[in-house]
This record gives C-alpha cells, structure tokens and sequence, in this order.
C-alpha cells in the first residue's frame, strides 16, 4: 500500500487515469487530504467504488497523535504514531505572527550532535514527504487551527533526507494545498556541505538555518561530528553560495553552553567568522537533556555575549525565547522514545 498523503495532484492524476478514472477525481481527491480527513469515508463527493479502490491501494492515516503534553506556554509536544509503528515528535507554538509547527524530518537522527536527544538511539529511517505534511495535518485537526510557520527543526537532518524535504517544501507551499509562503519555512541543518549547494541551486526562497554552535574547527568537531566531516571554512563558502544564488539571509543557531562557547572570546571569534555574510544570529540558551551535562550560561552573560555581536560587530542578533521546555519540547529535547518512556 502506498502513502496518499505523499502523492502530489499531478502524480494523483496520473495514478487515477491508469484506474479508468476522470482525471478531475484528483482534485477533489487532493482537497480532502488538505482537508486533513483520515479516512476514505469522508470523501463523500467520491462515489463508493472509487473509495473503496483508493482504500485497497492507499493508506490515509500515515500519522496518528498518540499523546499530547501540553506546556503552560501553550505549546504542545505530540508524539505521532506511524504506520510502521514508529514514534516521532512534533511541537506545536504559537507566537504573535501565528501558529507555528517544528516537524520531525526522520525517525531518530544519525548526526550525533552531543547535545542533542533525537540522536541518542540512532536514525531508523527516512520520513515521507506525507509522513512530514501528516504530522500538520493532524496538528490542525487537534488544534483547529491553520499552520502558517514550518520549522523544520524536529528530529532528524533534512538535508540527509533531501529527496523527501524538498517534496514536502513544494506540497506544503502548493497554491491548492497548505499554500505556505516559502518564506514562512525554516529548515535547519547541522551543516551538509554539498546538500546545502545543492539546495541553494533550488533557489527556493525558504530561510536556512545553519546550527553552527561553535566558531572555532577544533571545538565544534567536539560537539558535531559532521564537522569532521565538512570543516567551518567549506561551510562558510557553502553559505556564501547560498546566498549569492537565494539572496536570503541565512540563520545561524548558536546553542549557548556554559563555560564552553559562551566566552567574550567566543562572541569575537564568531563575528569574525560571519562578518559580511548576509546573516542573522539566533542565540539560544542551551536546554538540559537529562543525559548530558549541558547548562546554560547566567542571563547577564547571554545578554553581553548578544551585545558584543549587536554592538561592536552590527549583526543583528536575537536570543531565542524558548516554548515548551517544561514538557522537553524545546531544541534538543525531542527524542524519538516509545510512548512508556514519556511516562515513566
Ligand atoms: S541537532 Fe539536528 S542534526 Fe544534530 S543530532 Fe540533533 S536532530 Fe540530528
């Protein structure tokens, strides 16, 4: 059985005329999946035998929402069953410019960045661009609300899923779908060189989110392998590739940790690093995983560190306000556990 929740009204079309079907069934076929319906039944203006065939060949329920931990932020943390049996996360916040969903792009991530929990038991598999479009769907269901923000911050690495995040992109910006700005979709990577290129020959107009965390090669290798893998200067052209082909300012995300990155030294090092580049600074105050013995610095000196960078340097800078930690649905904290482990 394949996941309708993947198909494209395009490639419904042409799965519908190799059934004997009108191709205008797709149309209406494709609204219902906006719609969000989890079962072919609700397709009334379908007749009966077509249901019945696209419930042989297809499954709707790609995701379901097994639990939901509220935050006193409004935030919601979901835990989302998949089909295979599989458990990923999404968040749910709510700012003044809408309702915003952090989706997961994989099961697990294999990444290994040291201070983040989704990577704590590995990467079990890709998720379908459906599976990520699913995990909105039910989010609106629940809430009765309207997505209008993507951040595709989740568990997992987009970029090592990139067949499936760029379908998802371009669903989730359809003019007959969700309809999203591409502005209004952040993608985060801990920072795949030639993905990141590749993306940027996409010349899409979403905003890239580099987790860099550390200015210095020797230092980040410590708390991200990957940058072992592509160092800090291949990075940096890798972003100044981006931009020349996107113009968009590229986010960088920089997970304060005390006694580690959090250093006037620290700040300097980073200007230097990013100077001229058409950028933004994303501070964020690192949140505790229980496993990992990771604090956050005093507020005085989250508040020098974003000083130096604003004041002696002119990048502009904001310290990220975090939703949700109280129900560890904030960065870092996601984890692709079993509904048990939440509860116990
Ligand atoms: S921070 Fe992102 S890339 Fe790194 S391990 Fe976590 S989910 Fe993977």
């Amino acid at each position: 059985m394949k996941d309708l929740r993947s198909e494209t009204q395009d490639s419904l079309k042409e799965a519908l005329i190799d059934l004997g079907e009108k191709a205008f069934r797709a149309k209406q076929i494709y609204e219902w999946i906006v719609k969000g319906v989890t079962s072919f039944e609700e397709m009334k203006n379908l007749p009966l035998s077509l249901r019945e065939q696209l419930g042989k060949l297809y499954y709707l329920d790609n995701v379901k929402i097994s639990e939901q931990f509220k935050s006193e932020d409004g935030t919601i943390k979901m835990l989302n069953v998949l089909k295979d049996d599989e458990v990923i996360e999404s968040v749910y916040m709510t700012y003044k410019h809408g309702q915003t969903a952090c989706i997961s792009s994989q099961v697990g991530c294999k990444m290994k960045c040291s201070f983040c929990a989704s990577t704590l038991n590995g990467m079990s598999r890709n998720l379908l661009a459906g599976e990520m479009m699913g995990q909105i769907y039910e989010m609106q269901n629940i809430t009765n609300t309207r997505i209008n923000h993507v951040v595709i911050m989740g568990s997992g690495e987009p970029l090592d899923n990139y067949v499936e995040t760029l379908k998802f992109i371009k669903m989730a910006c359809d003019e007959s779908g969700l309809n999203l700005s591409a502005r209004n979709i952040t993608l985060s990577t801990c920072g795949l060189v030639p993905e990141i290129k590749r993306l940027a020959d996409e010349q899409l107009q979403i905003t890239l989110a580099i987790s860099l965390h550390h200015p210095m090669q020797s230092e980040r290798e410590k708390l991200m392998p990957i940058a072992k893998k592509y160092n800090l200067d291949d990075l940096m052209s890798a972003v100044d590739y981006y931009t020349e082909k996107t113009h968009r300012r590229v986010t960088f995300e920089y997970a304060l940790i005390e006694g580690f990155n959090d250093k006037d030294e620290h700040a300097h090092a980073l200007a230097k690093r990013i100077k001229g580049k058409l950028a933004h600074v994303n501070l964020i105050p690192i949140n505790s995983v229980k496993e990992k013995e990771y604090y956050a610095p005093k507020s005085h000196q989250i508040k020098r560190f974003k000083q130096i960078l604003e004041d002696k340097y002119k990048i502009s800078t904001t310290i990220r306000r975090e939703l949700g930690s109280d129900i560890n649905a904030a960065c870092g904290q996601l984890r692709n556990q079993h509904i048990s482990d939440v509860i116990s």
